[in-house]
């Protein structure tokens, strides 16, 4: 891996209730305790980020948000902005994670939005991408991974690359077992990192993070980290267990 710091997330989704996610918030906040060379994020569900952040304040542990609105405020019932997650602690979101774009029907002109208001808000924006099956298998993988790149970024300006992280997340490889192999998932980042280079300029696309998610867990992780073009990983399930998630950090500092 370069001089980029890795980043690992670990996005719960829709998991544990107050009592477990507190718990489970204060095993990764002992288990990274000695990581230095790695930046580690958890993504609660919004009912738990005040109480999660009143475990990880003070920790290496950063606390991010799984999504937010792209308005500031108003009328938009059951949304959160985010002014109001910056008020509660978070410093980080999930902008277009597959299961906002497949389930929930988000297109790439409303996340372009979200990353907009995530940057201008403060935060730092983690744009995920990927394809699904069907994609991969038309041979479509590029193409729509790096449209999904181009429409995200579309409002973000040189200087404000630096808020945002990449996350590239193989839709079929989510919460499915499987992972797409180190050198498939290598070749995607690296075309990622070219086009960030034809659209801003190779510096800002060498300090640029690109996470792999898909089904990362201790015993993938190793293999995943030692590719050039991978800073990291978001992870789902394996997030869950703090051995686990802690493992796969350990992993990434250790690359
Ligand atoms: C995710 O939710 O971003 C993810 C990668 O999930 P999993 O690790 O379970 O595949």
């Amino acid at each position: 891996m370069t001089q980029r710091t890795p980043i690992i997330g670990g996005n719960w989704k829709m998991n544990t209730d107050l009592e477990s996610g507190m718990s489970l918030a204060s095993c990764v906040v002992d288990g990274v305790e000695n990581c230095d060379s790695c930046e580690v994020v958890v993504y609660p569900p919004f009912p738990f980020l005040q109480a999660v952040e009143s475990v990880v304040d003070a920790s290496k542990v950063h606390l991010g948000a799984q999504n937010m609105w792209h308005e500031e405020s108003g009328a938009f019932t059951g949304e959160i902005s985010g002014a109001m997650l910056k008020d509660v602690g978070v410093s980080s979101v999930l902008i277009g994670h597959s299961e906002r774009r497949h389930v929930l029907g988000e297109s790439d002109a409303l996340i372009a939005q979200k990353v907009d208001l995530g940057i201008k808000q403060g935060l730092q924006v983690v744009l995920c991408v990927g394809e699904t099956l069907k994609e991969r298998e038309a041979g479509d993988t590029l193409a729509v991974v790096l449209l999904q790149l181009k429409t995200g970024l579309s409002n973000v300006s040189r200087d404000q690359m630096a808020s945002i992280v990449i996350a590239y997340e193989p839709v079929w490889a989510i919460g499915t077992g499987k992972t797409a192999t180190p050198d498939d998932a290598q070749s995607v980042h690296a075309s990622i990192r070219s086009t960030i280079v034809d659209l801003y300029d190779d510096n800002i696309a060498q300090q640029t993070r690109i996470q792999y998610g898909g089904s990362v867990k201790p015993d993938n992780a190793t293999d995943l980290f030692s590719c050039e073009d991978i800073d990291g990983a978001l992870v789902g399930g394996a997030s869950l267990s703090a051995d686990s998630f802690t493992a796969i950090v350990l992993a990434a500092c250790d690359s």
